[in-house]
């Protein structure tokens, strides 16, 4: 099959979060099957080109027709680590994408609603045609709704659309003249109910009800959060759009890319190990305090990994800092926050800690790290308000890091309370559950953790190597997506 997907992120050209990581992951594990994939991404200034191989233009003059006349653009082609990219560059007073940032801009629904009809522009005059298009997020989600208006009419008629929601929280929420670039040009048509109207602001279009609306098939990044999608107001008010489009909607549990997360071939920490080999998991642990500057001692580390954002649960994550280093622990926090107010309080907390040999607060955003503190933490919290998926806690247990979350959406099919699931025998069992948003819920799966780690050494290394054993890799949620794909395609 022929399949592009489309998105604002790719890992690690483009990667903010987890999205970029699915795009990647996911576009490895369908080339793996023979599909053959390509994926459209913005040219930003500030992604990463070192991660890029054999970077060309390989389409000088594309003319995106944008209100009433055309824009400008070259697309770009390399690869990234073996996947084949299309960065579309405009050119164009606007520098839609040189603002040193991939979101945050005021401007960014008309930045990214001009990269979907970019993408879209270069799809046909390129004569591309895939079997497939997948789309992720509010960003991309006016494509399946310019190619059922207006693309079909121009030879895309068997073009068929997936289209991934990874955050109900962000969905592109703008005024009707969002639209009057593109060339969805009937205001009363589009600013209708059952089409592109927010379903709060009657006077708002939204641009991932429009991709709900107009797409063969829709999904979420986990079942769990599926359901909470529908029925609960995770969904962001678009759970009543959810209803209508129940025979096309469903979740699929992300996967993590076992190949990038290996600790046994991982270049990016100094000892590799395995689940046999567990040993040499501490050597990392060493290798983490030096480069933190943290005393060498017995006491576990607790980690966070993060955005630090409401979602994330940020004041829990405040708390277990400081229940940590009360309960004998040290704490090591890797975070970037783009709301200033929380910004500057954990810079304050980061200020406050500063001269304390069982804590390091890192502010900003490091892959590199990232993975030296999967390999080297004992445990890692995720105590979120909210999670479609989660990553996190895949990649911790893969590294044999013991994960203590929240119990929602993603994080609830895939960690399992060694105490208290009822529903797993004991050795399928991997991390610690809690379920309330007070501190002391955390506090008591923190206590539940560290506990077993002084304690009970032997049994905590037993659930470390049974966290390993999990397969949270793309095999599964490969399956699941061709079946998807098979479902809609046009023969
Ligand atoms: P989300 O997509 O909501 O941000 P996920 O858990 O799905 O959260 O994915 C987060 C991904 O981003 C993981 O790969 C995690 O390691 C990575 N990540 C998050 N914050 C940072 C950071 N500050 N530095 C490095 N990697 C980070």
């Amino acid at each position: 099959m022929y399949i592009v997907q489309i998105a604002s992120e790719c890992a690690p050209v483009i990667k903010a979060g987890g999205l970029g990581d699915v795009v990647y992951g996911l576009s490895r594990e369908l080339e793996i099957r023979d599909n053959c994939v390509e994926i459209i991404l913005p040219m930003y200034d500030c992604m990463r080109y070192d991660h890029i191989w054999g970077l060309h233009e390989a389409y000088r003059d594309l003319f995106v027709p944008w209100y009433g006349g055309t824009i400008h653009c070259s697309v770009f082609c390399g690869w990234v680590h073996e996947r084949l990219c299309f960065f579309i560059q405009p050119h164009s007073g606007d520098n839609f994408f040189n603002r040193g940032h991939y979101y945050g801009s005021n401007d960014d629904y008309m930045r990214f609603a001009f990269f979907s009809k970019a993408a879209l522009e270069f799809l046909l005059v390129s004569n591309k045609r895939p079997n497939i298009i997948h789309c992720h997020d509010w960003q991309t989600g006016l494509i399946p709704v310019m190619l059922f208006e207006i693309y079909k009419w121009h030879g895309m008629w068997q073009q068929r659309v997936c289209y991934t929601i990874h955050n109900f929280k962000h969905q592109g929420i703008a005024g009707i003249d969002a639209l009057w670039g593109t060339g969805l040009n009937n205001d009363l048509y589009y600013l209708n109910y059952d089409r592109l109207q927010d379903n709060f602001n009657g006077s708002a279009i939204n641009f991932m009800k429009g991709g709900i609306v107009y797409s063969n098939y829709v999904n979420t990044v986990s079942p769990h959060h599926a359901w909470e999608a529908r029925f609960s107001d995770i969904g962001y008010g678009l759970g009543h759009t959810l209803e209508i489009h129940q025979h096309k909607f469903g979740g699929i549990l992300n996967g993590i890319d076992n190949n990038i997360w290996n600790p046994s071939t991982d270049n990016h920490i100094p000892y590799h190990y395995d689940k046999d080999n567990l040993k040499d998991k501490v050597w990392n642990k060493k290798a983490l305090r030096e480069r933190l500057l943290l005393q060498d001692c017995d006491k576990p580390i607790i980690a966070y990994i993060g955005r630090l954002d409401d979602q994330k649960g940020v004041h829990l994550v405040h708390h277990a800092i400081y229940y940590a280093l009360n309960r004998g622990a040290q704490f090591v926090l890797l975070g970037s926050a783009t709301n200033q107010e929380i910004n500057n309080w954990f810079w304050h907390e980061k200020h406050h800690l500063n001269n304390n040999p069982d804590c390091h607060l890192e502010i900003g955003f490091n892959e590199e790290l990232a993975h030296l503190i999967y390999a080297g933490a004992d445990m890692m919290v995720v105590p979120s308000n909210y999670e479609p998926c989660g990553l996190t806690q895949m990649i911790s247990l893969r590294y044999g890091t013991v994960p203590i979350v929240r119990g929602v959406g993603g994080l609830l099919s895939t960690v399992f309370d060694r105490d208290h699931e009822a529903d797993r025998p004991p050795e399928e069992r991997n991390g610690y559950v809690f379920y309330q948003t007070d501190p002391h819920a955390l506090e008591s799966a923190m206590e539940r953790a560290i506990g077993l780690y002084y304690e009970y050494p032997d049994e905590f290394k037993k659930l470390v190597t049974q966290g390993m054993s999990c397969d949270y890799s793309w095999n599964n949620p490969g399956d699941k997506y061709m079946e998807v794909y098979e479902l809609i395609r046009d023969f």
